[in-house]
């Protein structure tokens, strides 16, 4: 027990907290500079039609390889460039990249791009919205941008207005994570959402359990009433897809339907059938 030690505990855990800290301050150098040195990559993940299996759209997903520790996951780096004031250049390059691929597709699919909460608040984030889209001649209607519901606990009247303003570029507002939040249900009237991506933690639990599928059923009725699109995310199961069928879930993602995959094996969107697919002959479980 450190109190039991008396005024010598801080001198015997120092080392430890002092090579923490060090970790802590290469990680955060490694960020900064991973960019540049073209670590960065960005993944998509397909959205389908639940009635029919044909894609819809894709997910773009942040991938970061660092040269020493392999991949790392965005839920460890993403807030980490949050807290260092980097998630605003970061974000933006995302935005371009999604933006200028899905701009090259031969087929009108949408892309969806996290926002988060930082850059949400950013002051120039319509503005660099509108630029991006300017920039990469990319459709608006086609854009969705995945917010979570961290980002309306704030100034309720200054987010309606971003939100508003957002719409009024052409854009989607997706609702991501639903129905892990406060205030879902008082969110869902007061906020003009086009599409609710429930929680991945529901879509797990949800064979066999009547009660999740009675709270999936009824989030999915109340989007259909205030004419949203729902979409289930982390379908992993044929059991969980008839499932969200039945309840009729419109959109399904998950990595029974598609990994996430970097642009250059989208190959079917690029019109050139000659380019040969790795990932078909990947067996799913092993998404990154
Ligand atoms: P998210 O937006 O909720 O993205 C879905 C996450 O679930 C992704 O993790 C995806 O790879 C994973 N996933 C997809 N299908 C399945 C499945 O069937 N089962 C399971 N277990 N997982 C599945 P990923 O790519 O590691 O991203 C984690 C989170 O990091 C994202 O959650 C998002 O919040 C954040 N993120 C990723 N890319 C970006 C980005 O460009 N900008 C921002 N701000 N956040 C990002
Ligand atoms: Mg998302
Ligand atoms: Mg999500
Ligand atoms: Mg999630």
């Amino acid at each position: 027990e450190a109190k039991a030690m008396g005024a010598n505990h801080a001198c015997i855990f120092q080392p430890e907290m002092l090579q923490r800290l060090q970790e802590k301050k290469a990680f955060e150098a490694d960020l900064q500079v991973a960019m540049q040195n073209n670590e960065m990559e960005v993944y998509y993940q397909p959205q389908v039609m639940a009635d029919t299996g044909e894609i819809c759209g894709y997910e773009a997903l942040l991938r970061w390889t660092h040269p020493v520790r392999g991949m790392v996951s965005p839920a460890e780096f993403i807030p980490v460039a949050e807290r260092i004031g980097m998630i605003v250049t970061l974000g933006e390059w995302v935005l371009r990249q999604a933006c200028m691929e899905a701009a090259s597709w031969t087929k009108p699919l949408t892309i969806a791009v996290n926002l988060s909460p930082v850059q949400f608040r950013h002051i120039d984030l319509i503005s660099s919205v509108e630029a991006v889209l300017k920039e990469t001649g990319l459709d608006p209607h086609r854009l969705e941008l995945e917010i979570t519901e961290s980002v309306l606990l704030d100034d309720n009247q200054h987010t309606l207005e971003l939100l508003q303003a957002l719409k009024r570029l052409g854009i989607k507002i997706t609702m991501d994570d639903f129905g892990t939040g406060y205030s879902s249900l008082a969110n869902m009237s007061a906020f003009p959402y086009d599409k609710i991506k429930i929680d991945r933690s529901f879509i797990s639990q949800l064979v066999g359990r009547a009660d999740i599928q009675a709270i999936v059923g009824f989030i999915i009725g109340v989007g259909r009433t205030l004419g949203m699109v729902t979409i289930a995310e982390g379908v992993e199961t044929e059991e969980q897809y008839a499932q969200l069928k039945l309840l009729g879930c419109d959109q399904l993602q998950g990595f029974l339907l598609g990994c996430p995959a970097p642009a250059s094996q989208l190959q079917a969107l690029h019109g050139d059938s000659s380019v040969h697919s790795a990932q078909s002959e990947q067996p799913q479980s092993i998404c990154h």
